[in-house]
């Protein structure tokens, strides 16, 4: 992001730019697609030709991902075994598709997010400014 041009809309709130993301939407104009597959970004927008070069959500919809799934598998399968204290076969039954669910349908959904929130903030790494010029 280094031009005027890829700033978001001046009326652009962070809630309307979160929604956008939840969506999957571009973050500029909320019109066009950011995936060309699964988890593959697309190029650039169709809509308004923003370039998604600037992209980069590193490990952070993991992240995120891995605490609340974890949170919620762990939850259940404790209150599980000990209320119930089911053999472990059901365990593996009740677990692995909660866990399957609970990390593989939000990802998509959490790196658009993620993607939109920096696009709304500006976020780039870091440079080093030049003092002698
Ligand atoms: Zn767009």
């Amino acid at each position: 992001m280094n031009n005027t041009s890829d700033a978001p809309e001046p009326e652009t709130t962070v809630l309307q730019s979160a929604l956008r993301g939840l969506a999957c939407k571009c973050p500029r104009c909320g019109q066009g697609k950011l995936y060309a597959g699964f988890l593959t970004l697309a190029p650039s927008c169709e809509r308004c030709g923003l370039d998604y070069a600037f992209i980069d959500s590193g490990d952070g919809p993991a992240i995120f991902i891995i605490m609340l799934a974890g949170a919620i598998v762990v939850g259940c399968a404790l209150v599980v075994e000990v209320k119930y204290q089911p053999p472990y076969w059901l365990h593996a039954v009740l677990w692995l598709p909660l866990i399957l669910a609970t990390t593989l349908l939000p990802l998509r959904a959490m790196k658009s997010l993620l993607i939109a929130l920096q696009f709304h903030h500006k976020a780039a790494p870091g440079r080093l400014v030049d003092r002698a010029k």
